[in-house]
Parts: structure tokens; C-alpha cells; sequence
């Protein structure tokens, strides 16, 4: 054994190369913890650029750190001002501002471009990352819930090789037959899987009652059980449109149907995630619920590489307890199948009116208990009103996002009068 492993090690050594990283969103949580596994290869990963929306103070640190040759704000004036913070730091470092930027980015020739921003900006800058024909790592779920289909068609036309963060569909990636050489591994064995189970922690009311729903506070549904997250995705894991919207994403990651995907409740977030396949066999991945792992798998694969993060200990973790998800109480999961089953841009509808309502619930404005049904009644409307359209390309889906938003707003006093 050790023989083999001196020799396999002699050639691995040899074929190892310097990997250059381009991450789009740097400053947020995902780009942190790109980062942090970064750091801890320094021989094997070298960082080229970066980009930041606001936060140009963490910007400049790590630029001084990394000594990327681009860096990008997204706003030109503040662009300016990091040119002046860098100027006795990092002086080699380009600087750009503005949306054109993030593109130029994406193209700047990287082994690795990672994609990390939230929001519109996030769509174009995904899109243009995916046409380079590299290893494209997608963190956030609007590029690929808005616009997949056309980000997977255009990934598989440029030769590029998607591999996904979230840790759900970093878990299914994992555990599907891995590909020989790019793009996402299912569509090649589709025949050979039955079934995918996306497993989901039922977040923080999994056992409240019903009648309790309209009581929850904003600060009561942040505090997940297992996961540390921003305000918006905590508050989609209590209502679990979170998995609703991971459903879809896995809909297009892996060109499945929305009845291949079995959502199940696994309160431990211990198994991310679990492929079936027609033999009978589950594949599971399990591990701590750290970011790092996804991370840390998606940068070196095919390798593996060390991530940091906590190791993973069965003896602590008790017994594994699995539950179907109920439906009445979380009706956000019946929404994603039907907007998925839809098609077009039905999910951008659905995921613009659920954005304007966990912000609108988070301000006060809206019950805990209301945020599906005004997602339901907003969704009805575009259809009556036409309003969804094909969501074919990015124009077409940024259209039916702003509708959305603004049926979305038409409906809200209705629904947040009695709160
Ligand atoms: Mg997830």
C-alpha cells in the first residue's frame, strides 16, 4: 500500500499546477470562505481577481493579502477610492468599476471563477463566466432558479464545467457518476439513477403548530437550528421555500424532472443530500454543515484538497432521524414544484414575489404566516395577466423579476393589513 501510494504520490507531484481563482463577490460570506480554504494552499491556487459590491475596506485587505491582478467595485466612484487604497499596498493591481466590469472578470482568463453575487448583477456576471469553457463554481440560487436552462445550455456549449456550492446540490454532484471531462454529470446516466433525495433540516418551526405560525417573529426565524445564514435565506428556511428553491435548481444543475426529486426532512443536516439509483444503492455525502466542505470539494475536483472545517465525528452524532415534509404547514414546497412544473420564467415570478415578501415580513409589514400565500397570489396574477413570460433569455427574465415585484407590491396591503 505504501508503495503504491509513493508512486501515485511521485506522479501527482509532478502534474500539479498552479490553479488561477476568479471570485466574483469576494467580500460576501461565500467569497470569505473561498478564501479561507485558499489560504490554506497557497502552492496550489493563486488568486487573479476579485470583485466587491460595497464593501471596499474588506476589498483593500484582501487585495493586500492576495495581490490579485484585477480588482472590481461595482461602483465607479468607489472603484476610484480603492485605486487610492491600494496605491502603497498592492499597486499592480488593476481597478475597475461598474456591472461591465464583473463580465470583464469573468473573462480575465481564470482556471476558476467562482460566482457569489446576489441579485441581477449575479445573473450576467454567471452568464459570462459559464461562456469561458472553466470550472465555474455557482454559490448563489438566482442565476440558476432565473435563468438555468439557458446557464447549463450554455455551459455544455462552451465546454465549461459547472460544479455547484450550495450543499445540497454539492452533495447530489458528488454522489452522481462523475464526468469525464466537463459539465455537470447526470445527463450521460440519467437511465441509471432513480431518484434524487434532497434532504432539508425542516428549519426552525419544523414542530410548531400551525396555529402558531402567525405569532413568529422576524429574529425567531433567523435563529436556524444547524446552519449560520444571512437574514433572507434563514427566514426561506423557516417557510423551507429554501428547499422549494433548491428544487428547482436541481431541476436544471442536473436536467431532471421535478417528480425525479424526493424532498425529505433530516432534522440532523448531517446527510446533504443522497442519489438512488435503479439498483437499489443510495449514495449518500455526509459532513459537517460548513460551507468549507463544498468549497473546498468543488476547488480541487477532481482532487481533493483539505478544507478546514470541523472533521466529521458519527460517534456524536446520535441517531439520523428522516421525515417527509408536511406539506399544509409549509406550503412553499408545492409552489416551487408548481412553478418548476411551469416552466418559463414562472420560478423568477415566484422568487421575485418571495423575495418582496420575506423583506416585507422582515420589515414588519407582512405575518410570518402570509409569505406563501402572497408568493400563491402573486403567482396567480402574472398568469391571469399574462405576465410570466418564456424566460428564455436575460431580458425576458428580468422583465418578469420587476413585474413580479410590482404585482407583488399590488397585493402586500391585503395581506399585511391584519398584521
Ligand atoms: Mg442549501
Amino acid at each position: 500500500m505504501s508503495g503504491i501510494r509513493q508512486r501515485v504520490g511521485v506522479r501527482l507531484a509532478a502534474v500539479r499546477m498552479t490553479d488561477s481563482v476568479a471570485i466574483l463577490g469576494a467580500t460576501g460570506s461565500i467569497g470569505v470562505s473561498v478564501l479561507e480554504v485558499i489560504r490554506q494552499h497557497p502552492e496550489q491556487y493563486r488568486v487573479v481577481a476579485l470583485s466587491a459590491h460595497v464593501n471596499r475596506a474588506a476589498l483593500a485587505r484582501q487585495c493586500a493579502e492576495f495581490k490579485p491582478e484585477l480588482a472590481v467595485m461595482a461602483c465607479h466612484n468607489e472603484a476610484q477610492k480603492l485605486i487610492h487604497d491600494l496605491s502603497t499596498t498592492t499597486p499592480d493591481t488593476r481597478v475597475l468599476g461598474g456591472a461591465e466590469a464583473l463580465s470583464e472578470l469573468s473573462e480575465c482568463g481564470a482556471d476558476i471563477i467562482v460566482c457569489g453575487i446576489v441579485g441581477a448583477a449575479g445573473l450576467c456576471s454567471t452568464l459570462s463566466a459559464v461562456r469561458t469553457g472553466k470550472k465555474v463554481l455557482i454559490a448563489n440560487k438566482e442565476p440558476l432558479v432565473m435563468l438555468g436552462r439557458l446557464i447549463m445550455t450554455q455551459a455544455r456549449a462552451h465546454g465549461s464545467t459547472v460544479i455547484p456550492l450550495d450543499s445540497e446540490h454539492n452533495a447530489i454532484f458528488q454522489c452522481m457518476p462523475q464526468p469525464q471531462d466537463s459539465c455537470v454529470p447526470a445527463a450521460a446516466c440519467a437511465a441509471d439513477i432513480r431518484r434524487i433525495w434532497l434532504t432539508g433540516s425542516g428549519g426552525p418551526f419544523r414542530q410548531l403548530p400551525a396555529a402558531e405560525f402567525n405569532r413568529v417573529t422576524p429574529a425567531q426565524a433567523c435563529a436556524h437550528p444547524n446552519w449560520k445564514m444571512g437574514r433572507k435565506i434563514s427566514v426561506d428556511s423557516a417557510t423551507m421555500m429554501n428547499k422549494g428553491l433548491e428544487l428547482i435548481e436541481a431541476c436544471v444543475l442536473f436536467s431532471l424532472e421535478v417528480d425525479d426529486i424526493k424532498i425529505i426532512i433530516h432534522p440532523q443536516s448531517v446527510i446533504h443530500s443522497m442519489v438512488e439509483y435503479v439498483d437499489g444503492s443510495l449514495l449518500a455525502q455526509l459532513g459537517v454543515a460548513d460551507m468549507r466542505v463544498s468549497i473546498a470539494h468543488a476547488l480541487g475536483w477532481p482532487r481533493r484538497i483539505a478544507s478546514g472545517a470541523q472533521r466529521l465525528n458519527l460517534m456524536e452524532c446520535g441517531g439520523f432521524d428522516f421525515e417527509a415534509p408536511d406539506h399544509a404547514r409549509f406550503p412553499a414546497i408545492r409552489l416551487a414544484q408548481s412553478a418548476a412544473r411551469a416552466g418559463g420564467a414562472m420560478p423568477t415570478v415566484m422568487n421575485a414575489a418571495n423575495e418582496v415578501a420575506v423583506e416585507s415580513f422582515l420589515r414588519g409589514a407582512l405575518g410570518f404566516e402570509q409569505i406563501p400565500l402572497l408568493v400563491e397570489r402573486t403567482m396567480e396574477l402574472a398568469v391571469r395577466r399574462n405576465e410570466v413570460g418564456d424566460g428564455c433569455d436575460l431580458a425576458s427574465v428580468l422583465d418578469a423579476d420587476s413585474r413580479a415585484r410590482t404585482l407583488c407590491h399590488e397585493l402586500l396591503p391585503a395581506h399585511g393589513e391584519n398584521h
